[in-house]
């Protein structure tokens, strides 16, 4: 793979080739792969780096890892190999960017950062209702992810709690373990989809439970049960459930590029060309465009994508490192080299 010209311009000051803003799989592997490419890459982890693995606890459908991994563990060992390649990093969040110039800056609280690209892989947050107990016992029988999770509950009774498409698919995926699943909503009509509906429906192993609020789990070690407030009646009773997902939607962490780059109406953003964002330079990888598949392996492979985009975007730039204003015409031809088949 050749060294982009760009990154020779960029390690002459403190001007790097790439700045990463997210550290879980797709930032990681952005981060393997562009500094490998032999660019200056800067990744800012947030203070909370590792993104939503780190409150996961057993990984069992990430290739290569046939016994398992704890979410957590599998998270240092994608630092480590992005360290192993010189991606230097900082456990901070990023509070506001300037992309109206090049380079564009990038700010945290006590400073600025500036980069030739970036790649946005700052992932969505799964919504959560909000209790003490809940935030407790994430990981011990709380999840936001029936994909990640549902094995864990074979023959045992669990809850979703949601109305929309996201807790529809939850607990039909779930049925494929649980010998129960209870679905509790709050209103008396889901939001979701008909399909989803009529399938739920005719699910003999799911129970639905309307007009019905969660308001407290229970359990030490583990889920033991649900307080539930009938909201007609008022009247509260216990669920003795061993599995509460939460699918309550998920919230892309867009903020900070509200205005800047174009997202759509509940905030993912939208690529352009594969990787690249509405604004030339900027790429985006994972749940932050992302609300389908929403698996730290997709979001992985999405982080490659975008690093050998921003690369080849890099060399196109060439030497050019003056400070500029973005003109989006550029990416004209940009858009064509990057169509084509990815170097190994
Ligand atoms: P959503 O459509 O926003 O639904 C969220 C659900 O959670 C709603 O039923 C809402 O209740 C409930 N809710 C929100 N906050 C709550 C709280 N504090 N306590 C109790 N309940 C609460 O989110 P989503 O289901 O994740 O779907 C997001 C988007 O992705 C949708 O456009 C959806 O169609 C799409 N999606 C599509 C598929 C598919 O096509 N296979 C799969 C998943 C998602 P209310 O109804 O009372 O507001």
């Amino acid at each position: 793979m050749t060294i982009a010209n760009g990154a020779s311009a960029s390690r002459r000051d403190g001007l790097y080739d790439v700045i990463i803003i997210g550290s879980g799989p797709a930032g990681y592997t952005a981060a393997i792969y562009a500094s490998r490419a032999n660019l200056r890459v800067l990744m800012l982890q947030g203070l909370e780096s590792g993104g939503q693995l780190m409150i996961t606890s057993d990984v069992e459908n990430y290739p290569g890892f046939p016994e398992g991994v704890q979410g957590p563990d599998m998270m240092e060992r994608f630092e480590a190999q992005a360290r192993r390649f010189g991606t230097e990093m900082i456990p901070t969040d990023v509070t506001g960017v300037d992309f109206s110039r090049q380079p564009f800056t990038v700010k945290t609280a006590d400073r600025a950062y500036q980069a030739r690209s970036v790649i946005v892989a700052t992932g969505a947050s799964a919504k959560w209702l909000g209790l003490p107990n809940e935030q407790r016992l994430q990981g011990r029988g709380v999840s936001g992810c029936a994909t990640c999770d549902g094995p864990f509950f074979r023959n045992k009774e669990i809850a979703v709690v949601g109305g929309g498409d996201t807790a529809m698919e939850e607990a039909l995926f779930l049925t494929k373990y649980a010998s129960r699943v209870h679905l509790l909503h709050r209103r008396d009509a889901f939001r979701a989809s008909k399909i989803m509906q009529d399938r739920v429906n005719a699910n003999e192993k799911i129970t639905i439970h309307y007009n019905v609020a969660v308001t407290d789990v229970l359990g030490e070690s583990g889920v033991q049960g649900l307080v539930t407030q009938d909201l007609l009646s008022g009247e509260s009773s216990t669920l003795p459930v061993q599995g509460f997902f939460v699918a309550i939607g998920h919230q892309p962490n867009t903020e900070i590029f509200r205005g800047v780059l174009e997202m759509n109406e509940v905030g993912y953003l939208k690529a352009h060309e594969n990787t690249m964002s509405s604004l030339p330079g900027v790429f985006i990888a994972g749940d932050v465009a992302d609300h389908r598949y929403r698996q730290a392996v997709t979001a992985a492979g999405d982080g490659c994508r975008a690093a050998i985009d921003a690369e080849r975007w890099l060399e196109l730039q060439g030497e050019t490192d003056e400070e500029h204003t973005i003109d989006p015409g550029t990416w004209g031809t940009a858009a064509t080299i990057l169509s084509g088949s990815a170097e190994s």
